[in-house]
């Protein structure tokens, strides 16, 4: 399978100019190939989620390089730096970050409508009737379950029909139960269209279900296990 995100010495320092820099990501050096479900591991403050937003685009990096799909990310303008990931990349977050003011349909719509993107009334039924959100969509956020917020914040999500999903600990916040439900639908998800998925989690048993676990300390790749 074609790699798709290259990471040459990334290297990610916190306020370097201050007294007390703080060096997250040190020379990460790291492939991911078309269609993976890549976990990501290691104890809190190991980098994970430092490695997981420069990856995403998200947060820059302070020295080495980023290729998506073998384009220098920081060769781009920020303009075409926001078209690239409005076109290829999807991000859940392990708190829903779900709009209390808005609907769960208007939540679900929202990056379809800032994107200025026409809403598929088909794929929208579909997706809201696979992740089992049909009757919600007139609730709030604060009337919903954690395992339903983040049902819906995956339905958020999926309207984009991301090449690349990148997940930050999707599960922390649910009981197991949901946490299973999550994965069946992220594992169903990476099977069928072939989407490119790379999660964060602490689980070691959720990490032997992904294609490769890359295990984090201190900023450092440590392990990679297939
Ligand atoms: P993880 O997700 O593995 O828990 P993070 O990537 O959040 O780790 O953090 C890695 C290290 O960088 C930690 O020591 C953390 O305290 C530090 N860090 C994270 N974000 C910032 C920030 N915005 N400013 C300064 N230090 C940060
Ligand atoms: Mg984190």
């Amino acid at each position: 399978m074609e790699t798709i995100i290259k990471t040459e010495s990334l290297t990610k320092i916190y306020n370097p100019l201050s007294l007390n820099p703080k060096l997250a990501l040190d020379q990460v050096s790291l492939d991911v190939k078309e269609g993976e479900f890549i976990a990501i591991m290691g104890k809190s403050g190991s980098g994970k989620t430092t490695l997981l937003n420069i990856l995403s685009t998200i947060d820059d990096l302070t020295k080495g390089k980023l290729f998506i799909y073998g384009k220098n990310i920081y060769e781009m303008s920020e303009t075409e730096r926001a078209h690239f990931r409005k076109e290829n990349i999807g991000f859940i977050f392990q708190n829903f970050n779900l709009l209390d003011t808005l609907t769960v349909n208007e939540n679900i719509i929202l990056p379809l409508k800032l994107a200025g993107k026409i809403i598929d009334e088909e794929d929208f039924k579909q997706i809201i009737k696979d992740l089992e959100i049909d009757d919600l969509l007139d609730k709030y956020p604060f009337e919903c379950s954690g395992g339903q917020s983040q049902r819906v914040a995956v339905a958020r999500t999926l309207v984009m029909h991301p090449k690349i999903i990148f997940a930050d600990e999707p599960t922390g916040n649910l009981d197991s139960e949901n946490t299973e439900n999550i994965i069946h639908l992220l594992e169903n998800l990476n099977r069928s269209t072939g989407q490119t998925i790379i999660m964060v989690t602490h689980d070691n048993e959720l990490a032997k279900r992904c294609n490769k676990r890359v295990e984090l300390s201190d900023g450092k790749i440590v392990k990679v296990s297939l």
